[in-house]
């Protein structure tokens, strides 16, 4: 694993991210305590310091796990919560992900100008068809007054943009769909991705 300095700290540059921890029945928002604490552990065993959690993430089990989690460590054994400094946060759901993911921060191998060239290259040409770029955090479920499940709507959106398949917006029942959006503007600040999400809805019933 590398690290890095943050003020006077070695700050590991792969960080665990609680927004992926594994499940009960599929339950997002119920963390499989004996399965999550195994990713814990591996993340502590492959050297990583720092964990990312907020009260939103699975509803707010991720907080309560990851409390629980890493009671067993030395508190001076870890860092929380340092979203912004130069670490790379992934949610890693199992031990596998843990160790492949550890394994790719244990010797970095910066890209030649070539590589990176041909790698912005390949990033422009990906964001053009990516469509909104919701990554499924959820952050804005649960406040919005319409009750809409505005992930699953760009999904469905993006689908029908990029692969011209619009099956699936349309198998969404009315009361659920874009249109219900009432403008309020209540999931604007929840977005970490700036996705201008009532405007999207709009969008998306001028596709209807
Ligand atoms: S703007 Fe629309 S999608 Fe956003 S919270 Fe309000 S009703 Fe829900
Ligand atoms: S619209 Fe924004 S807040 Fe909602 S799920 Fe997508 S990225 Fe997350």
């Amino acid at each position: 694993m590398q690290y890095q300095d943050f003020y006077g700290k070695k700050i590991s540059t792969l960080g665990l991210g609680g927004l992926r921890f594994p499940t009960v029945d599929g339950d997002p928002n119920r963390i499989d305590r004996a399965a999550g604490q195994k990713v814990v552990d591996a993340a502590m065993q492959q050297g990583i310091n720092v964990f990312d959690t907020a009260w939103s993430y699975q509803d707010g089990d991720s907080e309560r796990f990851l409390g629980e989690a890493l009671a067993k460590y030395p508190r001076e054994s870890f860092l929380l919560g340092l979203s912004g400094v130069q670490t790379v946060f992934s949610g890693m759901s199992d031990v596998s992900q843990v160790i492949e993911n550890a394994a790719l921060f244990d010797a970095p191998k910066p890209l030649s100008a070539a590589e990176r060239k041909t790698l912005q290259m390949a990033a422009g040409a990906f964001l053009k068809t990516m469509g909104v770029p919701c990554s499924g955090c959820r952050y804005c479920c649960g406040i919005c007054p319409a009750g809409l499940e505005i992930p699953l709507l760009i999904k469905g959106y993006n689908e029908q943009n990029i692969t011209g398949s619009t099956w699936k917006i349309g198998m969404l029942t009315e009361t659920k769909g874009a249109s219900a959006c009432l403008s309020c503007g209540a999931c604007l600040s929840r977005c970490p991705q700036k996705i201008d999400i009532p405007g999207v809805m709009k969008k998306i019933v001028e596709q209807q």
